[in-house]
């Protein structure tokens, strides 16, 4: 095996937690690698792409190169079929992955982190037990590249975690199966988001439309695991799209998993954290991970240069970047995990009513604040059903 020269900061994994990670390590003065197994960063994208303006940018500036369409509105539409349009919705975007994947790794790289493509992750390299770095594959040849810490950002499939001998599997129902086509030949709104509820149309979990332009979209659903043993979720797509693109062309098929989970309980070890989906640092009920990740990286990163100016690596110190984390969305990702099962369970008829009565709110007044508070005035039973779920699993 062939030994590369050393670096501060190995991060495997090159999708926007690992980037984000690598870009904050090097900022601060650490010396970074980036290993990813995939010949470029965002391929093949997996993802229905949809991110807020204000996730993204405190961390990159906003490029027109990157992005497929601006979102104004967001279309809820009942298992009765009664739609609501919110058109008072803070900007949002529909992204080329791809390409924003590639821009934050080349942020990344004007930081000073260099990045290794088709470089497969393998193993960590240990001696006595300890971390000293990582082995991976490179055109057909293993090789080892020392380090002090790991990042690992390796996605929702993450092994690098349990090479470290951290827990990382999930509960079947912690895991949503998904499956989405992107799609062309359609007519949509290319300003419009759009998201079905109903149990014939994704039990517990949600249906999306996002817009990729006038003619095209990413239209995908997600599932609780338990759900997809009775039917696969691919049956309640074709169904979907039967009705309502018969006419429009499957371009790609993704099928994956999300995690809707906790954040793990241990991301930190000696010489390791783990960031993005493979933390499980995804909202829970929305399915959403690329902000999260980000938020995360950042965090990590800055935990790791910090690490190679005290030259201290041990799991103390390294927990500095769980604290950071709880107090920025930890806390508010278990809360919302405790709601999630009452929110995704929520019985037609219930979805059906609080639809109907937050139509009769007038459109300049409707967000998502006034989305909970007729939640609450509508279905108080709801509310205490979730809040009870909540103080339950903060006690477990
Ligand atoms: C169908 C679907 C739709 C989604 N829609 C949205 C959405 O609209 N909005 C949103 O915010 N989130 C969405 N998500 C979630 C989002 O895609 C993820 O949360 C996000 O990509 C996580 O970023 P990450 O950097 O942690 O991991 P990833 O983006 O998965 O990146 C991981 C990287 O690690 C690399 N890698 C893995 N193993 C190795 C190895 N051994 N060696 C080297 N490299 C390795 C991979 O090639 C990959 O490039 C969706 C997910 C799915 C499945």
């Amino acid at each position: 095996m062939t030994f590369r020269k050393k670096y501060d900061v190995i991060v495997i994994g090159a999708g926007p937690a690992g980037s984000v990670a690598a870009r904050f390590a090097a900022e601060h003065g650490a010396s970074v690698l980036i290993l990813e197994r995939d010949r470029e960063p965002g391929i093949p994208v997996r993802c229905a792409e949809g991110v807020s303006h204000d996730g993204i940018a405190p961390f990159i500036d906003i490029d027109e190169k990157w992005i497929a369409t601006t979102i104004k509105k967001a279309k809820l539409v009942a298992p009765n079929g009664e739609e609501l349009l919110m058109e008072n919705n803070p900007t949002g975007y529909v992204l080329e992955r791809r390409l924003f994947d590639t821009a934050l790794c080349n942020l990344a790289a004007e930081f000073g982190a260099e990045l290794l493509t088709k470089a497969d992750a393998f193993d960590l390299f240990k001696e006595a037990g300890e971390i000293k770095g990582v082995k991976f594959t490179y055109r057909g040849k293993e090789e080892i590249v020392l380090c002090d810490v790991v990042i690992a950002a390796d996605g929702v499939e993450s092994r690098v975690g349990r090479w470290a001998g951290i827990k990382t599997d999930l509960p079947l129902e912690d895991m949503e199966t998904s499956v989405m086509y992107q799609m062309t030949d359609i007519d949509v709104d290319p300003d419009c988001c759009e998201f079905y509820f109903g149990n014939e149309i994704a039990p517990q979990g949600y249906l999306w439309v996002f817009p990729k332009s006038r003619t095209s979209a990413n239209i995908g659903l997600g599932i609780a695991g338990s759900s997809a043993l009775k039917k696969k979720p691919q049956f309640y797509l074709d169904q979907f799209v039967q009705k309502h693109y018969p006419a429009g062309k499957i371009n790609y098929i993704v099928y994956a998993g999300i995690p809707t989970s906790d954040t793990l309980n241990q991301i930190v070890a000696d010489h390791i954290m783990l960031v993005g989906d493979a933390a499980r640092q995804v909202n829970p009920i929305t399915g959403g991970g690329i902000v999260q990740g980000m938020i995360a990286g950042s965090i990590a990163g800055k935990v790791a240069a910090d690490a190679v100016k005290e030259r201290n690596f041990k799991t103390k110190f390294l927990k500095r970047y769980r604290k950071e984390w709880n107090k920025r969305l930890g806390k508010t990702q278990k809360t919302m995990y405790a709601m999630k099962e009452k929110y995704l369970g929520i019985k037609d008829k219930r979805f059906n009513n609080l639809v109907k009565a937050m139509n009769k709110i007038p459109k300049d007044k409707l967000s998502i604040k006034t989305l909970f508070t007729e939640v609450v005035k509508n279905d108080p039973k709801l509310v205490i059903e979730v809040a009870r779920s909540f103080v339950v699993s903060k006690f477990k």
